[in-house]
């Protein structure tokens, strides 16, 4: 019987799996030809919220070995897929290059963040990050080691752009090769500034996101009438070189992020995000922070997702086009009325998609709402907010998805066909399965 209890950040659905280590590319090759019934799947630090890094009763391969980071003159760099972003970022600092894309921990893996395809504060500029990977290692379930890009043709085109964003499903990724962003320094120049109502943050940031690489902003989920999704911007860039590039990191980050184990309810998270929104200046220039202070500021506070409790904590992340900006406010409406309350709310602007059939962001606004797994009738609650997304002509995210349905996935990602096309050819056995696979018959 498999004996490693795995779960994701959200810690709704854990189950059973053998988990082996693996040390070289002819390891991954092993075990994906041996596979056994309940096939296979690698897993990078567990950071998606939901199933996607599960596989029940089957084999889950550590990459964790695979972490050598190689920095190139050219700014390019060559690591296994198991480095962790962390050590990427601090890899590329005494070269005065920054990764091109960050998600809001940087307790990912390379294998990770291409599998998901993720996006940063800056997608409205750079796009996601697929689109700086130059070349990847892939091994498929025959034991083939494929070497593809963005460069390659025909079918290897199309692998390489199913495994962006397929979720560990079109081959074990054993190698990133990845364009680095030259920067002139680390420290990043953020304005910061509070608005009073949904309206005012989103015109904010329609009218100010090109001139900043990074955006976003904190919005309060909670708020009775009208102040419903007033929130706090924050947009910045890298600090000119100089003295002022070498802000010291301070030691941890003492945010009010997390009440006591099982102390998430409404009526904490309504306290919170009132603080939260009051402690923020009205407006404030030009202040200088740190890479962790700001895009990272949650790993400062460990493993707050265990403040949910037993039942965890579900993430609603939407991408809805600029032309229906108007269900923002009606999701808000929709999770507050219904009772479940949003401890930490995220609203973010998408640049264009990819070509990636699976890869999340497309043009127009983003937004990701924390709801504990506990709120009764949650199930409900999150298939409305689909129906609501759908209707708008959006999506929701895999890497933060628990329990989206067949068909509304279908749905919300047309070009699902031409993924599963490669994914037939590849791995026309299902060698390579996952909780997420098997509930969303991938
Ligand atoms: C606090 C927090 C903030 C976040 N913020 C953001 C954000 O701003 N933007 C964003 O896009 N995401 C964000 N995420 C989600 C996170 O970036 C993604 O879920 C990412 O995929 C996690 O990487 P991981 O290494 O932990 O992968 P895991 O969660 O372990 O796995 C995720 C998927 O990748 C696959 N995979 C992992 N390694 C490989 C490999 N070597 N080859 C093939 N497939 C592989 C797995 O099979 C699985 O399907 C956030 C998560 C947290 C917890």
């Amino acid at each position: 019987m498999p004996d490693t209890v795995l779960s994701g950040w959200g810690r709704t659905a854990p189950s059973r799996a053998d988990v082996v280590a693996v040390r070289s590319t002819d390891d991954v090759v092993a075990a994906l030809t041996s596979a056994g019934q309940r096939g296979v799947l690698a897993r990078g630090l567990g950071r998606s919220y939901g199933d996607a890094a599960q596989n029940a009763g089957g084999t889950v391969l550590d990459l964790s070995s695979l972490g050598t980071i190689d920095v190139g003159s050219d700014g390019v760099v060559r690591a296994g897929a198991g480095a962790v972003l962390a050590d990427v970022i601090d890899a590329l600092e005494p070269h005065g290059l920054f990764v091109p894309v960050s998600p809001g921990t940087s307790r990912v893996t390379l294998g990770g963040a291409v599998a998901a395809d993720v996006h940063g504060k800056n997608h409205h500029r750079d796009g996601s990050f697929g689109d700086h990977v130059v070349e990847l290692e892939v091994i498929t379930p025959d034991g083939a080691v494929q070497r593809i890009g963005p460069s390659s043709s025909g079918e290897d085109l199309a692998h390489f752009r199913a495994t962006v964003g397929g979720m560990g499903l079109t081959g074990v990724v054993t190698e990133v090769v990845l364009r680095a962003m030259p920067v002139p320094s680390q420290a990043v120049l953020v304005d910061t500034c509070q608005l009073g109502s949904l309206d005012a943050v989103m015109e904010r940031m329609s009218s100010t996101d090109d001139g900043y690489r990074y955006s976003v902003a904190w919005i309060d989920a909670t708020a009775p009438g009208a102040a419903l999704g007033r929130g706090v911007v924050t947009q910045g860039d890298h600090a000119p070189a100089g003295p002022s590039g070498g802000v010291a990191a301070p030691p941890r980050i003492a945010l009010p992020i997390a009440p006591p184990v099982g102390l998430v309810n409404r009526w904490t998270v309504r306290a919170f995000n009132e603080a939260w929104f009051r402690k923020a200046p009205a407006s404030r220039d030009a202040e200088l922070q740190t890479v962790r202070q700001f895009f990272h500021p949650l790993d400062g506070v460990g493993a707050w997702n265990r403040a949910y409790g037993p039942r965890g904590l579900v993430q609603h992340q939407c991408a809805v086009p600029d032309s229906e900006s108007a269900v923002i406010a009606r999701l808000l409406e929709h999770f507050r009325d219904s009772g479940a309350p949003s401890f930490l709310s995220v609203l973010k602007r998408f640049g264009p998609g990819n070509d990636c059939p699976l890869s999340f962001p497309r043009a127009g606004w983003t937004l990701a709402v924390d709801l504990p797994g506990a709120t009764p009738g949650l199930a409900r609650i999150l298939d409305r907010a689909d129906e609501l997304v759908l209707e708008a002509g959006g999506r929701t995210y895999l890497a933060k998805d628990a329990r989206v349905s067949p068909e509304a996935l279908r749905a919300m990602y047309p070009r699902l066909d031409e993924w599963l096309e490669v994914r037939e050819r590849v791995d026309p056995r299902r060698v390579l399965v996952s909780d997420l696979s098997r509930r969303l018959s991938l």
